[in-house]
């Protein structure tokens, strides 16, 4: 079975890092109206709030892959719902003395609208490039990315993901590859450019033969994070050989096998601590991404949530220190997902979504498989959507959703007509919850920070020049 039915990148744009050439021209033109400006401005002349320990010591950047605004404002709601009114870790980060808020512009050096790779890449290297390449410039030249150059710097290094370790945010930080597909030889250069902590995914491209040719110490289950000691040698954590599942499907039946990111991250802090030393470290909460290319509300919020209780085992860990800046942000806006719904309406179809207990693709793995062995399909969208939902579909609903399962047109907006578009829509008959596309949007995104340095953070601010604050903690050297 696959592992995922919804494409991770646009199916309706270019490949990454080619344009056609009737764009060309009007993309020389554009590349030249968008990029960013060479050297970051010197952040404002605001009022500074002088504090103790101002030079931060660990930089620690918390990224939820492709969150538009109304992710966060909708994983709130759901917290909301769960914790008696209570507002989720991150949104009540905004009450916190010293706190820094900020937009962050993520466009790349080619487009408006940026790949994880080109979004990445700009946070390691401050610098934009291309979409689809990591740590190669437009003018082909290969930076080194923050991890190694923060690890030349005497800094422990970790990255922690739900993703596979070779997926674009993770790979950003520690490799060079001129397209984000090329994980073997990212999986490779992770090894080999020695990660002290990598936590995630992705073990199929970790062959026997590039583990045992280093000193690693290696795990693949929760019970084996958990007992794995401190040590010279590097801890490398592949729990799946794709990406973790998504955090609906994972603590329905796999939590024994898969930790979930919070754990990952207070498990990361410790083999951090136990080193003595500064340290960087990335945790991404990268299946939000995925979910909202899928317009799966479900997927969507509960590893929004997940992500959320990450930032709340990171606020708490620097609860008693004033050494470590912690910014927590998003690459990009994913398919600007909102509640649609007026009124009482609105709210009692929300509510529906705490009953969720499976993701999209857990319910077109079940759809296929029984169409498989011959059964009616439109049937068995009704039946898997009820099971993983609690949500009764209208015969026309699980129609709509079969013929677009037939390649069928059945959305005037080509790119909402693939399968897992036409369900989301569907589903938002019942929850309110609707999608605007499958692709990424160059929406302004939330940036919360704290801690010493998090003052420095201009409050309109461009993701490399993001990148360079990020890298002065890192490196201890100016980026550019
Ligand atoms: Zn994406």
């Amino acid at each position: 079975m696959p592992e995922t039915r919804a494409p991770l990148e646009p199916v309706a744009t270019p490949p990454a890092g080619r344009h056609p050439s009737r764009r060309s021209v009007l993309a020389a033109g554009f590349a030249a109206a968008i990029a960013a400006p060479a050297v970051a401005a010197p952040p404002r002349p605001v009022a500074r709030v002088p504090r103790a320990g101002a030079t931060p010591r660990n930089v620690i950047l918390m990224v939820t892959d492709g969150m538009s605004i109304g992710t966060l404002t909708l994983a709130d709601e759901l917290h909301r719902l769960m914790h008696q009114g209570e507002r989720s870790r991150w949104v009540k980060l905004w009450d916190k003395p010293g706190v820094r808020r900020a937009l962050q512009r993520t466009n790349s050096a080619d487009g408006l609208v940026t790949d994880s790779a080109a979004a990445a890449t700009a946070w390691s290297i401050a610098q934009k490039v291309n979409n689809g390449a990591i740590n190669i410039t437009p003018d082909n030249r290969q930076p080194e990315p923050i991890l190694v150059r923060a690890k030349a710097a005497g800094r422990a290094t970790a990255l922690v993901t739900t993703t596979r370790l070779t997926h674009a945010t993770p790979a950003a930080f520690i490799a060079n590859v001129p397209r984000r597909s090329l994980e073997d030889d990212i999986a490779r250069q992770l090894v080999e450019r020695s990660v002290d902590v990598a936590l995630g995914g992705g073990r199929r491209h970790f062959p026997e033969d590039l583990l045992s040719k280093h000193r690693l110490q290696t795990v693949r289950t929760t019970a084996e994070l958990e007992a794995a000691e401190p040590g010279d040698e590097p801890l490398l954590g592949l729990f799946r050989n794709g990406h973790l599942r998504y955090e609906l499907d994972r603590r329905s039946f796999f939590a024994e096998r898969e930790p979930d990111l919070a754990h990952m991250t207070r498990i990361a802090l410790r083999h951090l601590e136990a080193k003595d030393k500064p340290f960087v470290m990335q945790v991404e909460g990268g299946r939000v991404d995925h979910a909202c290319h899928g317009n799966d509300a479900g997927g969507m919020l509960y590893d929004q949530l997940a992500f959320d209780a990450a930032v709340g085992a990171v606020e708490d860990w620097a609860a008693e220190r004033d050494d470590t800046l912690v910014i927590v942000t998003t690459d990009h806006g994913n398919a600007n997902p909102g509640q649609t719904f007026y009124g009482p309406t609105g709210i009692e179809a929300f509510a529906k979504t705490l009953a969720f207990k499976h993701s999209f693709d857990w319910i077109f793995d079940q759809v296929n498989e029984d169409a498989e062995n011959g059964r009616d399909r439109p049937e068995a969208i009704h039946r898997h959507v009820r099971t993983a939902t609690g949500i009764e579909l209208d015969e026309t609903e699980a129609e709509t959703v079969d013929r677009a399962m037939n390649r069928e047109r059945v959305s005037p907006f080509r790119l909402m007509n693939a399968p897992w578009c036409v369900l989301g829509s569907v589903m938002a008959n019942h929850t309110g919850v609707a999608f605007l596309s499958p692709n990424h949007t160059s929406d302004l995104v939330e940036v919360t920070a704290f801690g010493p340095g998090a003052e420095a953070i201009p409050q309109y601010v461009e993701n490399d020049q993001l990148g360079a604050i990020v890298n002065r903690v890192a490196t201890g050297v100016s980026a550019r």
